[in-house]
Protein backbone atom coordinates (compact mmCIF):
# COMPACT_ATOMS: atom_id res chain seq x y z
CA UNK A 1 0.00 0.00 0.00
CA UNK A 2 0.99 3.40 -0.47
CA UNK A 3 1.64 5.90 2.62
CA UNK A 4 -1.03 8.65 2.65
CA UNK A 5 1.47 11.94 2.69
CA UNK A 6 -0.01 13.95 4.66
CA UNK A 7 2.39 16.50 4.27
CA UNK A 8 1.41 17.43 1.26
CA UNK A 9 -2.38 18.05 1.78
CA UNK A 10 -1.67 20.32 5.20
CA UNK A 11 2.28 21.45 5.83
CA UNK A 12 0.86 22.44 9.65
CA UNK A 13 0.10 19.35 10.96
CA UNK A 14 2.83 18.35 13.56
CA UNK A 15 1.25 15.02 15.01
CA UNK A 16 -1.11 12.72 13.94
CA UNK A 17 -1.78 8.91 14.48
CA UNK A 18 -1.11 6.45 11.86
CA UNK A 19 -0.83 2.32 11.68
CA UNK A 20 2.55 0.41 11.25
CA UNK A 21 2.10 -1.67 7.84
CA UNK A 22 5.68 -2.48 7.05
CA UNK A 23 8.51 -3.53 9.24
CA UNK A 24 12.22 -3.72 7.76
CA UNK A 25 15.11 -3.62 10.30
CA UNK A 26 14.98 -0.24 12.19
CA UNK A 27 12.60 1.14 9.72
CA UNK A 28 9.13 1.74 9.82
CA UNK A 29 6.78 1.95 6.88
CA UNK A 30 3.10 3.89 8.23
CA UNK A 31 -0.05 3.96 6.44
CA UNK A 32 -0.20 7.63 6.89
CA UNK A 33 2.89 10.20 7.43
CA UNK A 34 3.48 13.79 8.13
CA UNK A 35 7.71 13.80 8.07
CA UNK A 36 8.87 15.41 4.98
CA UNK A 37 11.45 12.62 3.74
CA UNK A 38 13.57 15.04 2.11
CA UNK A 39 13.98 16.41 -1.61
CA UNK A 40 13.92 19.09 -4.21
CA UNK A 41 16.77 20.98 -2.46
CA UNK A 42 14.69 20.85 1.33
CA UNK A 43 16.26 18.49 4.22
CA UNK A 44 14.15 15.82 5.81
CA UNK A 45 12.35 16.30 8.97
CA UNK A 46 13.12 14.19 12.32
CA UNK A 47 10.53 13.68 15.33
CA UNK A 48 9.35 11.23 17.33
CA UNK A 49 7.59 7.85 16.99
CA UNK A 50 5.48 6.93 20.01
CA UNK A 51 3.25 3.92 20.89
CA UNK A 52 1.69 1.78 23.77
CA UNK A 53 2.05 4.83 25.56
CA UNK A 54 5.69 4.47 25.67
CA UNK A 55 6.00 8.12 25.09
CA UNK A 56 9.53 8.18 26.75
CA UNK A 57 10.83 5.67 24.94
CA UNK A 58 9.60 7.26 21.55
CA UNK A 59 12.69 6.96 18.80
CA UNK A 60 14.37 9.77 17.25
CA UNK A 61 13.76 9.35 13.39
CA UNK A 62 15.40 10.87 10.18
CA UNK A 63 12.79 9.77 7.32
CA UNK A 64 10.98 6.33 8.78
CA UNK A 65 14.31 5.04 10.13
CA UNK A 66 14.45 4.50 14.28
CA UNK A 67 16.73 4.60 16.58
CA UNK A 68 15.36 1.14 18.32
CA UNK A 69 13.49 -1.58 17.63
CA UNK A 70 10.13 -0.87 15.84
CA UNK A 71 7.10 -1.38 16.86
CA UNK A 72 4.96 -4.71 15.07
CA UNK A 73 3.04 -4.07 12.26
CA UNK A 74 -0.36 -3.56 12.73
CA UNK A 75 0.56 -1.14 15.83
CA UNK A 76 -1.10 2.05 16.49
CA UNK A 77 1.99 4.98 16.75
CA UNK A 78 1.76 8.83 17.05
CA UNK A 79 4.44 10.63 14.91
CA UNK A 80 5.46 14.10 16.25
CA UNK A 81 7.65 16.13 14.02
CA UNK A 82 10.27 18.95 15.11
CA UNK A 83 7.66 21.56 14.69
CA UNK A 84 10.15 24.24 14.89
CA UNK A 85 12.84 23.11 12.29
CA UNK A 86 10.10 22.16 10.21
CA UNK A 87 8.54 25.98 10.55
CA UNK A 88 11.79 27.43 9.61
CA UNK A 89 12.49 24.79 6.70
CA UNK A 90 8.57 26.34 5.45
CA UNK A 91 9.72 29.63 5.91
CA UNK A 92 13.37 29.11 4.49
CA UNK A 93 11.76 27.49 1.25
CA UNK A 94 9.02 29.52 0.98
CA UNK A 95 11.76 32.58 0.69
CA UNK A 96 13.31 31.01 -2.15
CA UNK A 97 10.05 30.78 -4.19
CA UNK A 98 10.16 34.96 -3.63
CA UNK A 99 13.45 34.53 -4.57
CA UNK A 100 13.30 33.21 -8.09
CA UNK A 101 9.91 34.77 -8.90
CA UNK A 102 11.46 38.25 -8.09
CA UNK A 103 14.09 37.68 -9.92
CA UNK A 104 12.02 36.27 -12.91
CA UNK A 105 9.98 39.40 -12.82
CA UNK A 106 12.85 42.04 -12.52
CA UNK A 107 15.32 40.45 -15.34
CA UNK A 108 13.84 37.60 -16.73
CA UNK A 109 16.43 35.05 -15.64
CA UNK A 110 16.45 31.36 -14.82
CA UNK A 111 17.35 29.15 -11.88
CA UNK A 112 20.40 26.91 -12.33
CA UNK A 113 20.30 25.49 -8.99
CA UNK A 114 19.31 25.52 -5.41
CA UNK A 115 19.72 23.94 -1.83
CA UNK A 116 18.19 24.88 1.57
CA UNK A 117 20.29 24.37 4.96
CA UNK A 118 18.75 24.56 8.66
CA UNK A 119 20.42 27.82 8.81
CA UNK A 120 20.46 28.88 5.15
CA UNK A 121 19.76 28.59 1.58
CA UNK A 122 21.11 29.38 -1.59
CA UNK A 123 19.50 29.55 -5.36
CA UNK A 124 21.99 30.19 -8.39
CA UNK A 125 20.97 32.17 -11.39
CA UNK A 126 21.50 31.96 -15.10
CA UNK A 127 22.59 35.80 -14.20
CA UNK A 128 25.56 37.87 -15.98
CA UNK A 129 25.35 41.16 -13.78
CA UNK A 130 25.47 40.94 -9.92
CA UNK A 131 27.16 44.14 -8.36
CA UNK A 132 26.54 45.59 -4.91
CA UNK A 133 23.56 48.14 -6.96
CA UNK A 134 21.36 44.89 -8.14
CA UNK A 135 21.87 42.84 -4.83
CA UNK A 136 20.63 45.78 -2.47
CA UNK A 137 17.71 46.13 -5.54
CA UNK A 138 16.64 42.34 -5.50
CA UNK A 139 17.11 42.66 -0.95
CA UNK A 140 14.64 45.08 -1.00
CA UNK A 141 12.23 43.24 -3.58
CA UNK A 142 11.66 40.05 -2.22
CA UNK A 143 11.24 41.62 1.57
CA UNK A 144 8.23 44.10 -0.55
CA UNK A 145 7.21 40.94 -1.47
CA UNK A 146 7.18 39.09 2.45
CA UNK A 147 5.49 42.70 3.47
CA UNK A 148 2.67 42.42 0.45
CA UNK A 149 1.44 39.18 2.23
CA UNK A 150 0.89 37.40 -0.88
CA UNK A 151 -1.25 33.90 -0.48
CA UNK A 152 0.45 30.53 -1.63
CA UNK A 153 -1.99 27.88 -3.12
CA UNK A 154 -1.14 24.38 -3.45
CA UNK A 155 -3.16 22.09 -5.50
CA UNK A 156 -2.86 19.14 -8.20
CA UNK A 157 -2.88 19.42 -12.55
CA UNK A 158 -3.37 16.77 -14.57
CA UNK A 159 0.33 16.35 -16.45
CA UNK A 160 -0.81 17.61 -19.86
CA UNK A 161 -2.80 21.08 -18.10
CA UNK A 162 0.42 21.50 -16.12
CA UNK A 163 2.78 21.10 -19.36
CA UNK A 164 0.74 23.90 -20.89
CA UNK A 165 1.72 26.36 -18.36
CA UNK A 166 4.47 28.81 -19.67
CA UNK A 167 5.60 29.45 -16.47
CA UNK A 168 6.21 25.86 -15.42
CA UNK A 169 7.89 24.86 -18.02
CA UNK A 170 10.50 27.25 -17.72
CA UNK A 171 10.92 25.80 -14.19
CA UNK A 172 11.96 22.04 -16.32
CA UNK A 173 8.81 20.38 -15.46
CA UNK A 174 9.39 18.37 -18.56
CA UNK A 175 12.01 17.20 -16.25
CA UNK A 176 9.45 15.38 -13.94
CA UNK A 177 9.28 11.19 -14.68
CA UNK A 178 7.05 10.22 -17.58
CA UNK A 179 4.82 7.75 -14.36
CA UNK A 180 3.77 10.98 -12.60
CA UNK A 181 0.28 11.77 -13.77
CA UNK A 182 -0.78 14.64 -11.32
CA UNK A 183 1.64 17.70 -10.78
CA UNK A 184 1.72 19.42 -7.23
CA UNK A 185 1.45 22.85 -7.99
CA UNK A 186 2.68 25.62 -5.46
CA UNK A 187 1.62 29.15 -6.88
CA UNK A 188 2.95 32.53 -5.08
CA UNK A 189 -0.13 33.89 -5.99
CA UNK A 190 0.94 37.31 -8.37
CA UNK A 191 4.39 36.04 -8.09
CA UNK A 192 5.53 32.50 -8.66
CA UNK A 193 4.76 29.00 -9.76
CA UNK A 194 6.77 25.72 -9.53
CA UNK A 195 5.67 22.20 -9.85
CA UNK A 196 7.08 20.89 -6.21
CA UNK A 197 6.79 18.26 -3.69
CA UNK A 198 8.01 20.03 -0.47
CA UNK A 199 6.28 22.21 2.48
CA UNK A 200 5.41 25.74 2.41
CA UNK A 201 3.72 28.25 4.47
CA UNK A 202 0.35 29.49 3.57
CA UNK A 203 0.96 33.22 3.42
CA UNK A 204 4.55 35.52 2.19
CA UNK A 205 4.57 37.60 5.40
CA UNK A 206 5.28 34.38 7.64
CA UNK A 207 8.59 34.27 6.18
CA UNK A 208 9.70 37.45 8.60
CA UNK A 209 12.21 38.94 6.69
CA UNK A 210 14.89 37.98 3.61
CA UNK A 211 18.65 38.93 3.74
CA UNK A 212 21.05 38.36 0.92
CA UNK A 213 23.81 36.91 3.30
CA UNK A 214 26.53 35.95 0.39
CA UNK A 215 26.87 35.95 -2.98
CA UNK A 216 29.45 34.10 -5.26
CA UNK A 217 30.47 34.26 -9.09
CA UNK A 218 30.07 30.35 -10.53
CA UNK A 219 30.88 31.51 -14.07
CA UNK A 220 30.29 34.30 -16.61
CA UNK A 221 26.29 33.69 -16.49
CA UNK A 222 25.93 31.31 -13.40
CA UNK A 223 25.77 33.94 -9.72
CA UNK A 224 24.88 32.00 -6.58
CA UNK A 225 23.02 34.17 -3.68
CA UNK A 226 22.87 32.86 -0.37
CA UNK A 227 20.00 33.88 1.89
CA UNK A 228 18.87 33.67 5.46
CA UNK A 229 15.54 34.23 7.09
CA UNK A 230 15.41 37.42 9.85
CA UNK A 231 13.36 36.30 12.94
ZN1 LIG B 1 8.96 24.79 -3.08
Amino acid sequence: MKTKLLYHENSYIYECSAIVVDVEGDEVALDATIFFPGGGGQVPDHGIISWNNRQNEGAVIAMNKLDCLPPPVGTEVVGTIDWEFRYRMMRTHTALHILCGTIFKEFGVQVTGGQMYPDRARMDFAMENLDKQRIAYIEEKINEAVEADYPIRVYTLPREKAFAIPDLIRTKINLLPPEIEEVRIVEIVGLDLQADGGTHVNHTKEVGGIKITKTENKGKINKRLEIRLVD
